[in-house]
């Protein structure tokens, strides 16, 4: 048996957090290769590790005096050691990082410190021994991710080990220079490490008792969903859901390897599972609700469109052609609708417009713009009659008026289109239908 364990920077922020993570690894064997992020924040103004390395190597990019911003760094780690009581020092990698920010390293190398040096402290901490990730997770010439290199190389290396830390965010190219992943990709590199080792379980420890019904600045104590797909998580993500980031969902999935996502707070909790496919029931027909403001709809007429064929993708090449990708494109016979960004839209709007008023000669072109999309996420909309109805009245009920309705084919998912204003009363209203009346 063997887990992959990924704590977040709010669970390493100090000491005091270290040493409950210690405890979480201990009380398993089978919490045997650690992902660490970079020391988040201690209280709700502090700044994270990683922002503080960017914004100390934006100075030592424009040439400015940047020792005092990494002495605060340094800082960060000793108060994490010296409250652990630790044997050890980061003088040495501190000289070698002073030295490449003046040689100007990259901004991807700054920020990849902070799980580094993270690392180092976890591996002395734990007694485990320590995996640079530049040495086993690569990144091809583009930026992409180099997933088959990266799981030949880091199979064969965990492959002899008992346990080891491999810190999350950064691996490198083939040319040795580091590369990061985007914010938050120390959940994508927990999740390599258990395709790699072929974990029972991914467990991601966070600040949270798992993943929430819907936003809880919109519904006060939203219920916990207790199992969901990857399927659910990937459509909730899309539309703005952030526990795990996206990318993470990917190397798991080939494997079918279930992720737990657990609190570093509240360790008896049993979080949330993500998994490949559950034969258990929601404990309500809708996993989750999730949604975005800001959509602009393109609304064009066209007399007989239905039977002119090529219509549609005159119209979506006209979009394609000023580099704007579109969201949703509900239909009727004589029109249809896109639905894009409000901000990528605004500043190319007469373009596409002259566009498509000259490709496909349209009768009519609306825009409306302040729109919202909500998803109403869930595995048992599909055996259950009703659904799109029940969210037809209970926004009936709440004086909203609908803009769009989309079911994608799988029937897991209504996408619904309301205005910005309506966007908090509409979540409230689903919640309420599906949640609230059922507890
Ligand atoms: N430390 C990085 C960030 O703040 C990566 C991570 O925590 O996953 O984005």
């Amino acid at each position: 048996m063997a887990k992959v364990v990924k704590f977040g920077g709010s669970s390493l922020a100090s000491a005091e957090q270290f040493e409950k993570v210690g405890s979480i690894i201990r009380a398993e064997e089978e919490r045997r290769f650690v992902v660490p992020s970079a020391p988040g924040k201690r209280y709700k103004e502090d700044t994270k590790v990683t922002d503080m390395l960017y914004a100390c190597y934006d100075l030592a990019e424009h040439g400015k005096d940047f020792k005092a911003q990494l002495e605060e760094i340094k800082q960060r780690y000793e108060e994490i050691i010296n409250g652990l009581k630790l044997n050890m020092s980061l003088d040495e990698e501190f000289k070698t990082i002073e030295k490449n920010f003046k040689e100007k390293a990259g901004k991807d190398y700054a920020a990849s410190r902070g799980e580094f040096l993270n690392g180092k402290v976890m591996a002395v901490y734990l007694g485990f021994d320590f995996i640079d990730s530049a040495t086993v997770i690569f990144f091809n010439d583009d930026g992409s991710f180099d997933a088959e290199k990266t799981n030949k190389v880091l199979s064969k290396k965990l492959e002899k080990m008992d346990n080891a830390v491999i810190p999350g965010f950064y691996g490198s190219y083939a040319d040795g220079r580091v590369k990061t992943f985007s914010r938050g990709g120390s959940d994508i590199t927990g999740s390599i490490v258990a395709k790699a080792i072929h974990a029972d379980v991914y467990e991601n420890w966070t600040d949270v008792s798992g993943i929430l019904v819907t936003d809880p600045r919109i519904i006060e104590n939203p219920q916990k969903i207790d199992t969901i797909t990857y399927l659910e998580l990937r459509e909730l993500a899309y539309m703005g859901f952030s526990v795990l980031h996206e990318d993470a969902i990917f190397p798991v999935r080939q494997e079918g390897i279930p992720i737990n996502i657990r609190n570093t707070n509240a360790p008896s909790d049993s979080g949330t599972w993500i998994v490949g496919s559950t034969g258990q029931k929601s404990k309500f027909i809708i996993t989750g609700i999730a949604g975005k403001k800001g959509f602009c709809a393109v609304n064009i007429e066209k007399d007989m469109m239905n039977s002119e064929i090529g219509f549609g993708r005159k119209v979506l090449q006209a979009f394609e052609e000023n580099d704007i990708s579109f969201e949703h494109l509900p239909s009727g016979i004589d029109t249809m609708t896109v639905f894009v960004h409000q901000d990528e839209f605004m500043d190319k709007e007469q373009k596409v417009v002259s566009a498509i008023q000259r490709m496909a000669k349209p009768d009519k072109i609306d825009i409306e713009s302040d729109l919202a999309l909500i998803a109403v996420v869930g595995r048992g909309m599909k055996s259950a009659r009703g659904t799109a109805a029940r969210i037809f009245s209970a926004l009936a009920h709440a004086h909203i008026n609908i803009k769009m309705i989309d079911q994608g084919s799988s029937e897991m998912n209504i996408i619904i289109g309301v205005t910005n204003e309506d966007f908090e009363n509409a979540i409230k209203a689903i919640y309420n239908i599906f949640v609230e009346t059922c507890l």
